[in-house]
């Protein structure tokens, strides 16, 4: 699973405005994300930790496999 994957899975929020919808470079994790509502922009580490629960509660309803396999894309989009 690649690491994009978690975060198709997951509705990112902007903690901003709370818009769900970002300008991104899908091939490139170190451009920064553009919340198309409110134009803030944040490092994927700042929109990750932002929506740390959400993403926590996904990994929950995704089971315990799939756990293993989120905790693993996780820890590689520098989740700790
Ligand atoms: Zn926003």
């Amino acid at each position: 699973m690649a690491s994009s994957d978690i975060e198709r899975r997951v509705t990112l929020i902007c903690p901003v405005c709370g818009g769900d919808q970002f300008e991104s470079d899908e091939h490139d994790d170190a451009v920064p994300v553009t919340c198309a509502a409110c134009g803030r922009k944040f490092s994927r580490d700042e929109l990750t930790q932002a929506n740390h629960e959400r993403i926590e509660a996904e990994i929950h309803k995704m089971g315990e496999q799939a756990l293993e396999d989120a905790a693993k894309d996780l820890r590689k989009l520098g989740f700790k």
